[in-house]
């Protein structure tokens, strides 16, 4: 038995008469597809069609992102690029761009913010995020899911899909149910079929050892993970059987970890009289370096992403960004990146009233903000 995939409107929550109603959340999983690769087809348009490899193309080098059409030839990532190669005579290798993939890995991050601060990264390219309570009010998280991936489509013109579910295990089961650029969506009392169907090799946190050592003992299928009973999951898996004990059944406990907060630091200043000079400009800037890495410095901010807005005397907006692989260090870095900023934007079409400088992308060990389970959420859409 499967349960229904690729549905895109609402329904009732379906009959709930299982366990996993107890803490019941409404979460997403969003998984862009095939990332890096994507972004080098994105901006690379010969690359589109053809099978891409992101990664070092030497005899040591490793795959770190395939694209589909390299996928159809069995070029996975992590595979040693001389193994690809043979797989696949005419993959094309690029170096990757992480510079790149981060500011689209914040671009995403965004789009996820505006519906919630409950958003847990796992990576660059993938997030769980806790809707049960979003910030538009929409309500539906297979609607919210769907208004994420076409924002993501606009605005970065790559694809990314979605699972939606009631907690963690299963959205990020779902997102991978209809890869690329799909949805799926398990809703209420449908968790436990769902799973059994399905090889534990696609379980979160199961890897290949661990799926060739389930094989060893007969656990093929969510299924069959469901008919070991504790103890024995306890003396073959150790602290992961409770884990997987529960995965068995579709439950997952763990919440949505809003591990980064949107944080920035820096400084602007709404000018005396507007200026359009390029020098009156630099002067104008070189004090607000001062005043924003007086702030950084007092912080101790760590932050790899510094975005230099102006306001035009319309009030129009103009910002221009620039992210580093590594936090800004020093005053002089600051300053560097921002006056290069500058001079991109250099000569204005019009003259501003507003300079402002910041810097995001901080790195803190903040406390992770933890969801409160709520009492009862059985009866609200999905
Ligand atoms: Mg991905």
């Amino acid at each position: 038995m499967t349960a229904r995939m690729s549905e895109w409107r609402d329904s009732d929550p379906g009959n709930d008469d299982s366990e996993e109603v107890f803490g019941l959340r409404k979460v997403i999983h969003v998984d862009m597809d095939a990332f890096f690769a994507s972004v080098e087809q994105r901006d690379e348009p010969e690359l589109r069609g053809k099978p891409v490899a992101v990664g070092g193309d030497g005899p040591r080098g490793v795959v770190a992102a395939a694209s589909y059409e390299a996928r159809r030839f069995g070029v996975r990532s992590a595979m040693a690029s001389v193994t690809a190669r043979r797989l696949c005579p005419a993959l094309i290798f690029r170096r990757p761009r992480f510079d790149v993939y981060g500011q689209v890995s914040r671009q995403i991050r965004e789009i996820f913010l505006e519906h919630t601060p409950l958003v847990e990264p796992l990576s660059l390219d993938e997030a769980y995020l806790d809707v049960t309570e979003d910030l538009k009010g929409i309500g539906s998280a297979t609607h919210i899911a769907q208004l994420i991936r076409a924002r993501i489509k606009a605005e970065t013109g790559l694809t990314a899909s979605a699972g939606v579910s009631y907690n963690k295990f299963l959205a990020k089961l779902a997102s991978d149910q209809n890869k690329p650029d799909g949805l799926c969506v398990i809703r209420p009392g449908e968790g436990a079929a769902f799973v059994a169907a399905l090889p534990v090799r696609r379980f979160h946190g199961i890897g290949p050892r661990g799926a060739e050592k389930m094989q060893s003992l007969g656990i093929e299928s969510g299924a069959d993970l469901a008919l070991c009973d504790i103890h024995f999951l306890r003396e073959h898996f150790g602290s992961q059987a409770d884990y997987l004990y529960r995965a068995a059944r579709g439950i997952d406990l763990r919440r949505v970890k809003a591990n980064r907060a949107r944080k920035s630091v820096g400084a602007e200043r709404t000018l005396e009289r507007d200026l359009s000079s390029g020098p009156a400009l630099r002067d104008m800037l070189e004090r607000i370096i001062e005043i924003a890495w007086a702030r950084i410095e007092k912080s101790k901010a760590q932050g790899r992403t510094v975005t230099l807005k102006l306001k035009h005397a319309d009030f129009s907006g103009l910002t221009r960004a620039r992210s580093l692989d590594a936090p800004v260090a020093s005053r002089a870095m600051l300053a560097a990146v921002a006056h290069a900023l500058l001079d991109e934007v250099l000569p204005l079409a019009q003259p501003v009233r507003l300079v402002g400088l910041t810097l995001s992308a901080l790195d803190d060990d903040a406390p992770a903000a933890v969801a409160p389970l709520p009492a009862q959420q059985a009866q609200l859409p999905f």
